[in-house]
């Protein structure tokens, strides 16, 4: 088996990510940094975002494994001291006794087209778009029909494993990642006898898109999962759910509304 680890960087991940090595070299586990089947990520949620976007552009090819050495993630289950365990069901299945089930959730893809060119990104919680200096003025299309006018802090489109992240601090909806979605929710409109906007979370299905146009010269914050950008001249973005998914093995069940119950309500 091909496998890459990815550590947080604190002292209990970097631990952890050498016993893995250790234990993975007796089973005979390759490591590989160019073309994984496998890739652990060994730290939090945010741990595996950073995972996601170094082998991008091998997404198809690669299943992730989230191993946490805080809180409970929504992309990593396994706790710290089930390491052995989780290489010895790894092991199981390179001889084949042992098939792990692989989930697969929607990504968002994103179309950023700027007045220096187009530039295509993936996105595996959101994307978010912000202003440097004050409100931000967007137009916001749907199925190319103009929805709305956005006046405000800025603007969340999220996948469906990402609304349970910064969607889910503007109150938009949990969404469960077998629907292939996206949603849109405003971060703080302004709402006046002037200005109006929908104010409610939107969910998209995958066969939707929207386009958020920049209405004013103005500098913008592009946020794809951690990754900043920041902009001065922005004409448009298209969001769409992409072709692609990303693959998660499951050794064991990790069912989506037990880590929200978990996660939210302990
Ligand atoms: P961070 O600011 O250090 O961490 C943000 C928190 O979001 C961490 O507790 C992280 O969990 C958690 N998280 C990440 N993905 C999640 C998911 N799919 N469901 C539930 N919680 C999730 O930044 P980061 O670690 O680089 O992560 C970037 C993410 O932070 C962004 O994708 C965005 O979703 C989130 N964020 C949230 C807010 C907000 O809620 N107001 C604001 C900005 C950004 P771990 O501790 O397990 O890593």
């Amino acid at each position: 088996m091909r496998y890459y680890v990815l550590d947080r960087g604190d002292q209990l991940s970097v631990d952890l990510s050498e016993q893995f090595h250790k234990i993975a070299s007796q089973r005979g586990f390759q490591l590989d940094a160019e073309s994984p089947e496998i890739v652990i990520s060994i730290g939090g949620d945010g741990t595996m975002l950073q995972a996601f976007h170094t082998f991008v552009d091998h997404i198809p090819d690669i299943a992730f494994v989230g191993v946490h050495t805080g809180h409970l993630g929504f992309y990593a289950d396994w706790k710290a001291d089930e390491l052995p365990q989780l290489i010895e069901l790894m092991s199981a299945s390179t001889t084949g006794s042992l098939k792990p089930r692989i989930v697969q959730y929607p990504l968002l893809e994103l179309e950023i087209q700027r007045k220096s060119g187009k530039t295509t990104y993936i996105a595996l919680n959101e994307f978010t778009l912000k202003g440097v200096d004050g409100t931000v003025v967007a137009q916001v299309d749907i199925n190319d029909q103009t929805f709305e006018m956005f006046r405000g802090d800025g603007i969340c489109i999220s996948t469906p494993s990402g609304s349970t992240a910064y969607n889910k601090s503007l109150g938009g909806a949990m969404v469960h990642p077998t629907i292939e979605a996206l949603q849109i929710a405003e971060i703080a409109s302004i709402n006046n006898r002037v200005f109006r906007t929908m104010g409610s979370p939107l969910l998209l299905p995958k066969h939707h898109h929207c386009d958020i146009y920049s209405r004013k010269d103005q500098r913008l914050l592009l946020t794809i999962d951690h990754v900043n950008i920041q902009v001065d001249d922005l004409i448009s973005v298209r969001c769409l759910v992409a072709k692609e998914k990303v693959s998660f093995a499951r050794y064991r069940p990790f069912p989506f509304w037990n880590r929200v119950r978990e996660a939210f309500l302990g």
